[in-house]
């Protein structure tokens, strides 16, 4: 700003004091052809009838008016005499101030003498019956402006200066203040921007309107950040932005997490891993799992214009409970396939008549038995479903009765393998629950400590005051390694069971679903070849 201003002031002062010199060169100029003008006429009072019109004539009048030149001519032109020139000279009569005297009585005009070659001015005038021309030097405009140009240059340096100066001076005491309330300005959010000139007020007051505007919407725009922030860090789900560069853009912090992300840096190693790399490439939405610890993550890639977004879904559960799923097919197919082919095969020999007999009776008891043990099957896999749909309301059940009459119907079991019970159940013990998930319960336990005894084996049942149903047996016991195992559905530890008496693998697996949902404790320890211990703890 500095220098435009001194650049404008030095043109305009330049441009004024050349327009000035050729304004005064010319002023000077045509005051010195007046003068020059007033003089001649003067000069002329010189002339009178005593001045004879020959060379004598002329160079006399000529030293009466100090030298100026003069020259007598007829009316037609002609000269008669000159008192610079001896020689013979052309006619004058087509000369301006001739024609002018001629025509007016006098005349007058300044021009280069084309006999003396030099700038003179002539008045001519009328003199009865001859013209009288006397003309004297004078100086042409260009002549005075060329001798007044050293002093004209010398006024130009100085005024060079005289700029600078003034401009120095002027630019210090208009852009201090306006420096001073720019400083102010870059400060937002300190105190309002003053000036003592009243002229910048106006710009003083603009400015803190505009300071506190600027003010509220950055305020504005850092709340809405620190909002998205918050938002984006409370989902569950990570989430990136990434540019075509593979520069992360915004990150929230499950994301970061995952993707080892690096504030200081700005990196993400984790967008380096090989699947991430042609997720990101591809320029295509695209899915991919990928597992991070002992979690599963969908990534799915969308691009938005020249960014792409990278979504991360936590999918643990979700694959989990697909898998699950396939696998609970797969084990019900694979356990139903069993006893339906069996009854199919038995049926269709009874079919094609080939059995008589006995062979016809053991095929019909053994149809009878497979489709026991189907139907078994069946109604396991139905509690076993409806343990999550359940949402019958619980009632206070008499647990320790239950215990009893579940006991009691099992006494036909105990007595076939010879097993020794011994119980210790506390009278009147309520649990809120319901009568048949108890009874699942309850059943399924004694039922296995039953299954998995030795002949003349023992059970003991004990239910007390503290809630805790303890079923223990001092049967073939559990391997430490199936301890964890023996809840899942089908699971069986040995294998070739496959059902036979009853066990499909489903037994504990009911019991563990029945006490997750209702939040009792489901506790097995267990020595293999001496016998194994389960609880359930139904304070919840
Ligand atoms: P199953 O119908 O095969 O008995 P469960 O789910 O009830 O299925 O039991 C799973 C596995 O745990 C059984 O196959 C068995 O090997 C083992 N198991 C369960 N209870 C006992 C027990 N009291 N003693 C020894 N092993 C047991």
């Amino acid at each position: 700003m500095r220098k435009r201003i001194l650049i404008i002031s030095l043109v305009i002062t330049l441009i004024g004091m050349v327009v000035f010199s050729i304004v005064s060169a010319d002023i000077y100029y045509r005051n010195s052809l007046n003068a020059t003008e007033a003089h001649l006429k003067v000069y002329m009072n010189f002339y009178d009838s005593s001045v004879s019109p020959d060379a004598e004539g002329a160079s006399l009048l000529s030293q009466r008016m100090g030298g100026a030149r003069v020259t007598f001519m007829r009316l037609d032109g002609s000269v008669l005499a000159d008192s610079s020139i001896n020689e013979e000279l052309l006619p004058h009569g087509d000369r301006e101030e001739v024609a002018e005297a001629l025509k007016n009585g006098e005349g007058f005009a300044v021009r280069i003498s084309a006999s003396l070659g030099e700038n003179l001015m002539y008045y001519c005038r009328r003199c009865d019956d001859i013209l009288v021309r006397i003309a004297v030097p004078t100086s042409s405009a260009w002549g005075i402006f060329g001798r007044a140009l050293p002093t004209i240059v010398w006024f130009l340096a100085l005024d060079v200066l005289a700029c600078l100066l003034f401009t120095y001076l002027a630019t210090e005491f208009i852009i201090k203040p306006v420096e001073k309330m720019t400083r102010q300005a870059a400060l937002i959010g300190a105190k309002p921007i003053e000036t003592e000139f009243k002229e910048l007020q106006p710009l003083a007051d603009i400015m803190n309107e505009m300071n506190g505007r600027i003010e509220s919407k950055i305020g504005q725009i850092e709340e809405d950040a620190r909002l998205n922030k918050l938002l984006l860090n409370s989902m569950e789900h990570g989430i990136a932005i990434i540019d075509k560069n593979g520069a992360v853009l915004l990150i929230n912090d499950a994301a970061a997490k995952l993707l080892d992300y690096r504030e200081d840096t700005g990196e993400a190693e984790g967008l380096k891993a090989e699947q991430l790399c042609a997720l990101t490439a591809s320029g295509e939405p695209q899915l991919v799992y990928k597992n991070y610890g002992k979690r599963e993550y969908a990534l799915r890639y969308t691009l938005a214009g020249d960014f792409g977004v990278l979504l991360m879904t936590d999918v643990t559960e979700i694959r989990r409970a697909e898998r699950s799923k396939n696998e609970f097919i797969d084990n019900v197919t694979h356990e139903m396939n069993t006893p339906l082919t069996s009854i199919k095969g038995f049926a269709e020999l009874l079919n094609a008549g080939k059995l008589s007999g006995a062979k016809q009776q053991e095929a019909c008891s053994i149809i009878i038995r497979q489709s026991d043990k189907l139907s078994r099957l069946i109604r396991s896999i139905i509690d076993y479903s409806e343990i999550d749909n359940d949402e019958l309301p619980v009632y206070d059940v008499d647990a320790s009765e239950l215990i009893k009459e579940t006991l009691q119907n099992f006494e036909p079991k105990f007595a076939e393998k010879k097993l020794r019970i011994v119980t210790e159940i506390e009278d009147g013990i309520i649990v809120a629950s319901r009568r048949e998930r108890l009874a699942e319960i309850v059943g399924n336990l004694v039922s296995n400590a039953i299954r998995y005894n030795r002949e003349n084996g023992e059970i003991s049942v004990s239910f007390k005051a503290d809630k805790k149903l303890i079923v223990a047996d001092k049967g073939i016991g559990i391997d430490k390694e199936q301890l964890t195992r023996i809840f899942d559905r089908f699971y069986t530890v040995d294998k070739s069971h496959g059902g036979e008496g009853g066990g499909f693998g489903l037994g504990l697996a009911i019991v563990k679903k029945i006490c997750n949902r209702f939040g009792w404790k489901l506790a097995v320890t267990s020595v293999k070849g001496e016998g194994s211990v389960f609880s359930v703890d139904f304070n919840n």
